[in-house]
């Protein structure tokens, strides 16, 4: 094997973790990644015939049997990951009849999966039914996405409205817009299973009062796809409870939807 710390799947995770902690998003453990990876990619760097141990699932996923995951540990900390992948992250797969992981590399003295691995695997079994090329759940503490459901209704299509309104961009990059699921106590199957059934028809979850879980085909899209929400509330933030002179009017939305080529979620602009 080429050496497993010159796998190009850990070095993107060790990169976009540092970057992470470095917004301010993911404060002490906050914050988690999983990362489908194809099995030859995986056998390049790690011998995938000898699992370390086996850990058991409580919420079974026989759709995703066999599959191959790195994810971020249970109670990790971004800031740590650059420094010591192999304690940080876990490569895994899924057992032949979906109710428990094998940890082929990482995870070191012990540790387990991120506490939502719920919430990332039933997300991943929704996204890749409606796009195969899916690759990646994140979650992360958005400071300012989190900041928002405090003052903003939490009805989804308001909230992607006013998201929509506050960056010329935003309707282009998430024309399919952002869900809302009600406040639940996280690491729970119940919040993975809220979660995974808006992964139906969005990209994005928010969690009130805590984070957002972003879906994607790559690192850059997936990430790129939270910092453009992340970037829409803190303007929606920056304006709030001051005089609004001028906006961008539902009209302008919807040209803007026409002519980069998107159909914005139905319901939302008066047009
Ligand atoms: P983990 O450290 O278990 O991934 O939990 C962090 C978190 O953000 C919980 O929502
Ligand atoms: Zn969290």
């Amino acid at each position: 094997y080429i050496s497993s710390v010159e796998a190009p799947f850990i070095k993107e995770m060790s990169e976009i973790t540092h970057h992470m902690w470095m917004q301010g998003w993911d404060e002490l453990n906050g914050g988690n990644i999983s990362y489908l990876l194809d099995e030859e990619e995986v056998a390049k760097y790690i011998n995938v015939l000898k699992p370390l141990r086996t850990i058991n699932l409580n919420f079974p996923v026989t759709e995703l049997a066999g599959k191959y995951f790195i994810v971020t540990g249970s109670g990790k900390y971004f800031r740590n990951v650059i420094k010591d992948p192999e304690a940080n992250l876990g490569v895994l797969r899924v057992s032949g009849n979906g109710d428990s992981v094998e940890v082929l590399w990482g995870l070191r003295n012990g540790a387990v999966p991120t506490s939502e691995l719920a919430s990332h695997f039933m997300s991943h079994i929704e996204r890749l039914k409606v796009d195969p090329t899916h690759r990646i759940v994140l979650h992360t503490h958005a400071t300012n996405v989190i900041a928002m459901t405090f003052t903003h209704d939490l009805d989804e299509l308001k909230f992607t409205k006013t998201l929509w309104e506050m960056c010329t961009e935003c309707i282009v990059v998430f024309p399919d817009g952002v869900s809302v699921i009600p406040w639940i106590v996280p690491g729970s199957s119940e919040i993975g299973r809220k979660t995974a059934n808006k992964m139906k028809d969005h990209r994005i979850v928010i969690w009130p009062h805590h984070g957002i879980f972003g879906t994607g085909s790559t690192m850059d899209s997936t990430f790129g796809l939270i910092e453009t929400v992340e970037k829409a509330a803190i303007v929606y933030n920056l304006v709030a409870g001051k005089e609004i002179k001028q906006r961008i009017t539902d009209q302008q939305l919807s040209d803007l939807a026409k002519a980069f080529n998107v159909t914005p979620k139905a319901g939302i602009l008066e047009v």
